[in-house]
Order: structure tokens, then C-alpha cells, then sequence
């Protein structure tokens, strides 16, 4: 038989991550930028986080800008951010706010066809650097294909005014890698699914990094947000090497999915992957203590009370992950998880 495997592999080529790296927007325009306009998608908030910034460099050094400001990242929105950046013309996106308006501009970007940049002003999970957006359509949320940064400006003086319980959540996106590994060798193991080593190596060291350096994921410390940050660049190349995220998101995110279908507004996504992947963790036999001490130590709680969510809602979730994306298989299987249990798992963890 003749060999006949192939892969492509889209990364971001310029990747700014620092103190005061944001007027590096302008020579990365200057780069990537073929015609038409640029258009910044940014959130009320996250505008004067870091929108108008942009704005104002990349006027002043003569490029037509336009802003569209929105909120959540759901099917409606995407319509208006289309029809919109249609209308302007647009040649350049720009992504300049936390989770949901990078992934609107992601979103847009890939179905316009034009370069996408991303600046993010929440360190709070590895979309900021992956392809893949998350778009909620009434009831349910669906990850999409959308395009991978071609610049990533991460600057650590902007992403330090978030709130500390992003930084958090953000670390532990990454630190659930770890859970999402043993799921993608298991289907592997199962299913004869594609396994990347090199892929899964790089998305292994971000989590171990931040799990080793948990004690140094502080609040107010600019070079506790450098620390996570990296990491979460380093997941995202990870999913870039798989074409996939599979790297990053497994069971942890299929429970993290069901809990925000379930439960939205209380708990952010970084902190349902935290308690996802501590049970995943005990599924699979290996050392959920270790992850909960890990996220005891940055002050990160797993205890679903403390996100208002009611036990019988974090337990119908476990039961229930695996529906969420069939085709992704994991320790949670292809059958509903009896409510006993799901509960009992929950219990012993200490997560209800
Ligand atoms: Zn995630």
C-alpha cells in the first residue's frame, strides 16, 4: 500500500506576547493587511480595555478603521458583525476583547476570508489562540471551524486589568489539557483515532507548567499573567499541530459544555473545565488530588455551591456530557452515566 497520510498545520506567524507589545498592531497590519478596511470587533467594556487603543494607533497611522461593538458571541450577533464588516469592506479583522468577541471575529474573519488578528484582554482561555470559535445558538453552543490568528497581541499590561478569577480560569483551561490527553489516547487506544505525539507532547508541557507553577498564579502580579498567557500560546499550538482541539478539550470540556447549557452567568468556562477535569481525572483512575490541590493553591474552587450550581444540575450534567459531540469520545463513553453514579464520582471528588 502506498503511504497516503497527510496533515496541514495552520499557525499564527506573528505572535506578540509581552509588556506594551500593542503598537505592534500597526507593523503587523502594514503586513497582512491587502485592502478595504479594518474592522475591530470589541465589547463595550473590553473597548476601552483595549478597542479604542487600537483604533486610535491604527487611525493615526492612516488606515480607515472601523469599530463594531457587540456582546455575546451567539447566531444573531454573528449576523449583524457579517452584514456589517460586508458593508465596510472589510480587508482586516480584528479581535480586541475577551472570549466571545474573539470568537465573533474569528468567526467573521473565516467566512469573509480575511486575515484575523487577535488581541485579547482576558487571559481566561485558549481560544485566544486556537481555530476554533464558539458560537451558541438558541440552547446549545457549537465550537466551529473558524480561522487561526495570523497575529496574535497578547500584552500583559492589558490582559493584568481583567479580574484574577479569569487569570484562573485561564490556567486552569490549560491544566485540564491533562484530562483531555488521556481521553484522546483512549479513543485512540479504542476507536483507532489519529493521535499526534508531538501535538499532545506540547499540549502536556502547558499543563504541567502551570500545574508545577500554580503557587505562582497570583492576582495583581503582571508576571503571573506572562506565566499563563504562554502557556495558553503553547495549547493553542498544540491544536494547531493536531488540526484539532482535541489536544486541549475533552471530557473536562464536554461537562464544562453541558453545565453552560445547563446553568449559564455563574460559572466562567475556565472554572467548569477545572471541576471537569478533576472528575474526569478520578474516571480515569488517575491523580484528581493532585488537580484539585493544584487549583486549591491559585484559590480556584471546585465546588459547584460555590457557583450556585445545584447539585442535581452538576450531576445531570456528568450523565449527560457525552451527548454533547458524539463523535468526540471519551472516559464519559456513548451512554448516559447512571445519576447514582454521576454522583457518587461527584461526591468523592468533592465537587457537590
Ligand atoms: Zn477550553
Amino acid at each position: 500500500m502506498e503511504f497516503e497520510k497527510f496533515r496541514t498545520m495552520q499557525f499564527p506567524r506573528d505572535v506578540y506576547v509581552g509588556h506594551g507589545v500593542l503598537p505592534n498592531i500597526v507593523p503587523v497590519v502594514a503586513r497582512y493587511m491587502r485592502s478595504g478596511s479594518i474592522v475591530i470587533v470589541t465589547g463595550n467594556i473590553t473597548y476601552d480595555l483595549a478597542g479604542k487603543e487600537v483604533e486610535s494607533i491604527l487611525h493615526d497611522a492612516g488606515y480607515d478603521v472601523h469599530v463594531i461593538r457587540t456582546d455575546r458571541a451567539n447566531t444573531e450577533n454573528l449576523e449583524k458583525i457579517e452584514s456589517l464588516a460586508k458593508e465596510l469592506g472589510a480587508g482586516l479583522i480584528i479581535g480586541a476583547g475577551g472570549g466571545t468577541k474573539i470568537d465573533l471575529a474569528k468567526k467573521t474573519a473565516y467566512d469573509f476570508n480575511v486575515p484575523f488578528v487577535s488581541v485579547p484582554t482576558t487571559p481566561s482561555h485558549d481560544g485566544i489562540a486556537s481555530p476554533r470559535a464558539s458560537i451558541r445558538r438558541t440552547g446549545s453552543t457549537l465550537s466551529q471551524e473558524a480561522s487561526m490568528p495570523i497575529a496574535i497581541i497578547a500584552d500583559t499590561a492589558i490582559l493584568s486589568r481583567a479580574p484574577f478569577k479569569y487569570l484562573k480560569a485561564g490556567a486552569a483551561d490549560v491544566i485540564s489539557n491533562l484530562t483531555a490527553l488521556l481521553d484522546w489516547k483512549l479513543s485512540s487506544r479504542l476507536h483507532g483515532e489519529e493521535y499526534s505525539s508531538s501535538s499532545a507532547a506540547i499540549s502536556e508541557y502547558a499543563a504541567r507548567e502551570l500545574l508545577e507553577k500554580s503557587h505562582m498564579v497570583l492576582e495583581g502580579v503582571e508576571e503571573s499573567v506572562w506565566l499563563v498567557t504562554k502557556q495558553i500560546l503553547a495549547s493553542g499550538t498544540a491544536m494547531a499541530i493536531a488540526g484539532s482541539s482535541r489536544p486541549a478539550s475533552g471530557s473536562e470540556h464536554l461537562i464544562a459544555h453541558a453545565l453552560e447549557m445547563a446553568n449559564p452567568g455563574e460559572s466562567i468556562h475556565g472554572e467548569q473545565c477545572a471541576m471537569g477535569s478533576v472528575v474526569s481525572m478520578f474516571l480515569h483512575g488517575g491523580d484528581w488530588q493532585m488537580l484539585a490541590s493544584a487549583y486549591s493553591r491559585m484559590g480556584l474552587s471546585i465546588k459547584a455551591k460555590d457557583y450556585r450550581i445545584p447539585d442535581s444540575v452538576m450531576i445531570k450534567a456528568l450523565s449527560t456530557a457525552h451527548s454533547i459531540r458524539p463523535e468526540r469520545y471519551t472516559i464519559l463513553g456513548e451512554k448516559d452515566i447512571s445519576l447514582n453514579a454521576s454522583e457518587k464520582a461527584l461526591e468523592i471528588t468533592g465537587i457537590i
